[in-house]
């Protein structure tokens, strides 16, 4: 399934449901961006758009430059958290 990076708009990223659809792994074709995982909440958080778009590209790009993947999710105080995790087989 193709649709516009949560985070930097591009159209054409892939997402894939994961963690039995509570996350969507998204691979975004956008230089700069990069693949991440995401929570149903978080991008609903992003729509609502009060979360740092610009930052949240900038830790995607550097988890990936460090071969590992950010995981977006909504923290217990109700704000965007990131943890970068292991890639995905
Ligand atoms: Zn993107």
């Amino acid at each position: 399934m193709e649709l516009k990076c949560f985070l930097c708009n591009t159209v054409g990223a892939v997402c894939e449901s994961a963690d039995h659809g509570n996350r969507q792994r998204i691979t975004c074709v956008a230089p700069g961006c990069g693949n991440y995982v995401i929570t149903s909440g978080a991008i609903q958080r992003l729509e609502e758009g009060g979360p740092n778009k610009e930052v949240l590209v900038e830790l995607v790009r550097l988890a990936n430059e460090r071969t590992g993947v950010l995981d977006i999710s909504v923290a217990s105080d109700g704000l965007l958290q990131t943890t970068e995790i292991l890639p995905m087989a």
